[in-house]
């Protein structure tokens, strides 16, 4: 694989595969730019030799071609506030030989299907906005799509960005000869995107703890009533498979023991939270939204005795900060550990997401990337790195 510090892109237009797939709130505003702020590495080094980059990115999950929820304008927007230079934005059907600014973003890829049907035509309309290609989308390096697996093979040059080379970098640190113990911490909202990385990381590791939406469909498993909380009957049978096969490896699975609920008015209004035991059931109506006091002391002494730690996916709807307090007390936890010498590595968005306010000094390396992150230390031959050569 090649990197970008190889080359100089004097006169060269990049075309940058970048994961600008933010969190957003109501109006649009970016709640953690991270993942863009990590990108500029990479951009500075194409702009500093003499290039111009062309930007392309997802957003959110669109449906049905154009959303305005969903267009680049406030990444945009951000975009030339930090480099205090105009950045435009146009569609990926325009013609590249009218725009000759150093940045240019296109439109969200999800708006085309060709995007995530890996299509040949889509690809080659992209491909005329580049002379060559950097992959800088660590998150989104386990998907197939036609801007991560289909572009680069139209491309002579193509590197690994700067950021894809650090995180990979920080991920192999865990691949090589883990220290045990190993605990996988998962949580985050359905278990069904989770099931395959932990079903290829049970191997590697010495403890499974399970949080948030994640941990649902597992206590419903073991026959706790879960109310109205998100559970995936669907997915029972892989639940199984895994409590199985954790007996027979012997891999202790750490569940919560208490949770926090709210019952959902008539009016769409949540109740006042409340923390019920597992053991006691939660009844219908109410959802559990984040794990209890207990069962952060639980997580705590697991993790702190941990010498490896791999975190995806926070421990309730973090995103509301009455339902924040697991994911925290699990990087408070993570902290001591590091401080202890273990080695971590934390990834996702909404993970990364949640502890950007927090003043937690150090808890090891925050990954740009959460499934992605997972599936790579599972296998590390993730199709966009693949693509890379
Ligand atoms: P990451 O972005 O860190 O990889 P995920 O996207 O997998 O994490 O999961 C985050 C989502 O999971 C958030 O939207 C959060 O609200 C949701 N979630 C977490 N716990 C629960 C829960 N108990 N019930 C419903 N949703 C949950
Ligand atoms: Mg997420």
């Amino acid at each position: 694989m090649q990197y970008i510090s190889d080359f100089n892109f004097k006169d060269k237009r990049a075309i940058i595969r970048v994961d600008y797939n933010v969190p957003l709130d109501r109006e649009q505003r970016i709640i953690d730019p991270k993942k863009i702020d990590s990108t500029f590495f990479t951009i500075n080094k194409i702009i500093e030799d003499g290039g111009r980059v062309v930007l392309i990115s997802h957003l959110g999950r669109p449906k049905n071609g154009y959303e305005e929820e969903f267009s680049m304008k406030p990444i945009r927007e951000y975009l030339e506030k930090a480099f205090n230079e105009e950045v435009k934005m146009t569609a990926v059907s325009d013609n590249p030989a009218l725009y000759a600014d150093k940045i240019v973003i296109l439109e969200n890829l999800r708006f085309y299907i060709g995007e995530e049907k890996a299509d040949l035509a889509f690809a080659k309309e992209l491909a005329k906005w580049g002379d060559v290609y950097i992959n800088d989308a660590f998150a989104t390096a386990h998907r197939k799509h036609a801007s991560t697996v289909v572009l680069p093979t139209l491309f002579k040059e193509k590197f690994a960005g700067s950021l894809m080379q650090k995180e990979i970098e920080n991920a192999n640190k865990i691949l090589h000869s883990p220290k045990s113990p190993f605990v996988l911490i998962v949580g985050g909202g359905k278990i069904s995107d989770k099931i395959k990385p932990i079903n290829k990381l049970l191997p590697l590791i010495d403890t499974l703890i399970l949080g948030g939406g994640a941990a649902n469909t597992f206590l419903k498993a073991m026959d706790v009533e879960m109310g109205d909380s998100l559970v995936q009957d669907d997915q029972m049978d892989h639940i199984y498979h895994i409590l199985d096969y954790a007996k027979f490896k012997k891999i202790k699975i750490v569940l919560p023991i208490d949770l926090v609920v709210v019952k959902k008015n008539n009016d769409g209004e949540f109740s006042w939270p409340e923390v019920v035991d597992v053991d006691d059931d939660i009844d219908e109506g109410y959802m559990a939204l984040d794990i209890g006091p207990k069962t952060q002391e639980k997580f705590a002494s697991v993790i702190e005795s941990a010498k490896t730690i791999l975190w995806s996916g926070p421990m309730g709807v973090s995103e509301n900060e009455f339902f924040r307090m697991g994911t925290l007390s699990v990087a408070k936890s993570i902290e001591k550990a590091v401080h202890n010498g273990a080695f971590s590595l934390i990834g996702g968005g909404d993970t990364a997401a949640a502890l950007a306010e927090e003043n937690i000094a150090n808890f090891g390396f925050v990954s740009t990337g959460g499934s992605a992150l997972l599936e790579y230390i599972a296998d590390q031959k993730l199709p966009a790195l693949v693509a890379l050569g």
